[in-house]
């Protein structure tokens, strides 16, 4: 057991700083923001439950996490398509937690920040070092890879828990638009994957659909956003020092879920120091089908879904178990190989899929 520096305090860096200190490591995080969780806000963000057959939440036990934070069970969600098209999908079990992300009590980031501490873990905000002198870089978003900006805002409101996203290219170009209520805290955000200049103007028209449809009180209103990046060719690991998270390309290209691909590479790095395992190959197993499966996804998406989002829904709608239909999208299987190549060649240059620049330059 060696000292262990980690950098970057998001649910990628902390789940690894966790599981090494439980087995007693010295591990030592550096998070260049002033607190953990800095960056969030307190906006809404989901653990989805269709990627995997195990609950969301399980695999934070499985990670040996406690669920010190608020996280609201959804079995119901609206979605509405362009201005006339509504569904309402229902599930038995929940189709997605939410989960609130900053540095206030009850959000992800500070509930993981207390098992750090309580650990035995050294949080030092304000604080970084170069990544040449980290074991583990958690950084988060490779910025130059980014395939989708998300602009929005935090509210308090007395409206009743809410799940709404909306469907339409003029609101969100080839993503989507979500309005959240869970336990008084509200979030409306628009996420865009393309036309990225267009995101002030679209989110103007996300707040406008989505509180025609739910008409909501709004105080206290913070604003937010942030970026998604993602890399096919995964570099888990660079001259000795693991990566993990997104600061690893790990995302969703479909739809930008990310947070369990992180606190599970997270988990994986750790666990590799401390059996002294191979952790580039144990991750390559892990994460890079579903990289893969993710890229035909998008591709997909584009090229179907977005023709006509209305008649997406509707065929999501006749699936017996939409969540399961869902997650049969999430592991590669025969279509994705097929369609691979030509994901690779539409989108290739649009994301900038394999990486750019000196490795250390990327955070
Ligand atoms: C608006 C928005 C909505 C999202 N919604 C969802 C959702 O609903 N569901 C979902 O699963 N995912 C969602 N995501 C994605 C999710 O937030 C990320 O996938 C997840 O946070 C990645 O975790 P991470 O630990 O890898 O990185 P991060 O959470 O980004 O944490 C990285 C940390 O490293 C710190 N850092 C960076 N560089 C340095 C440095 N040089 N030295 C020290 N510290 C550094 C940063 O300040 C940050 O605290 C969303 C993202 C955005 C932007």
């Amino acid at each position: 057991m060696r000292p262990v520096t980690i950098l970057g305090a998001g649910p990628a860096g902390l789940t690894a700083a966790i599981t090494l200190a439980k087995a007693g490591w010295p591990v030592t995080v550096y998070e260049r923001r002033a607190t953990v969780g800095h960056h969030g806000n307190g906006d809404l963000q989901g653990l989805e439950n269709w990627a995997d057959a195990d609950d969301a939440l399980a695999l934070f036990r499985a990670c040996g996490l406690a669920i010190n934070f608020a996280a609201t069970p959804f079995r119901e969600l609206t979605v509405l398509a362009g201005r006339d098209d509504e569904h309402l999908f229902q599930c038995e079990r929940p189709a997605f937690y939410l989960v609130r992300r900053g540095k206030e009590p009850a959000c992800l980031d500070h509930g993981l920040a207390e098992q750090a501490l309580a650990s035995g873990v050294v949080i030092r905000c304000n604080e970084t070092v170069a990544p040449a002198a980290a074991d583990i870089l958690a950084t988060g978003t490779l910025h130059r890879h980014h395939f989708a900006v998300a602009m929005g805002e935090t509210f308090r409101t007395d409206h009743a828990d809410l799940a709404c996203g909306l469907l339409d290219d003029e609101a969100a170009a080839k993503g989507y638009a979500y309005l959240l209520v869970a336990g008084g805290h509200g979030c409306l955000c628009t996420v865009f994957f393309d036309h990225f200049d267009q995101l002030a103007a679209g989110y103007e028209v996300s707040r406008q659909r989505l509180l025609a449809r739910f008409p909501l009180s709004m105080t206290a209103p913070r604003p937010f956003g942030g970026v998604g990046g993602f890399l096919l060719e995964n570099c888990f690991v660079e001259k000795g020092r693991l990566r993990v998270g997104e600061a690893a390309g790990l995302q969703d290209l479909l739809w930008g879920f990310g947070i369990k691909s992180a606190v599970a590479s997270g988990c994986l790095a750790a666990q590799s120091l401390i059996d002294n395992t191979d952790y580039a190959v144990a991750a390559q197993a892990r994460f890079a089908g579903r990289q893969q499966a993710s890229l035909v996804n998008r591709y997909l998406w584009e090229r179907f879904a977005g023709a006509d989002y209305a008649a997406f829904l509707r065929r999501v709608r006749r699936a017996a178990d939409p969540l399961a239909w869902l997650g049969s999208f999430y592991n590669l299987n025969r279509v994705h190989r097929v369609v691979y190549p030509f994901a690779v060649a539409a989108l290739e240059k649009r994301y900038r899929l394999t990486p750019t620049g000196a490795p250390n330059e990327r955070p």
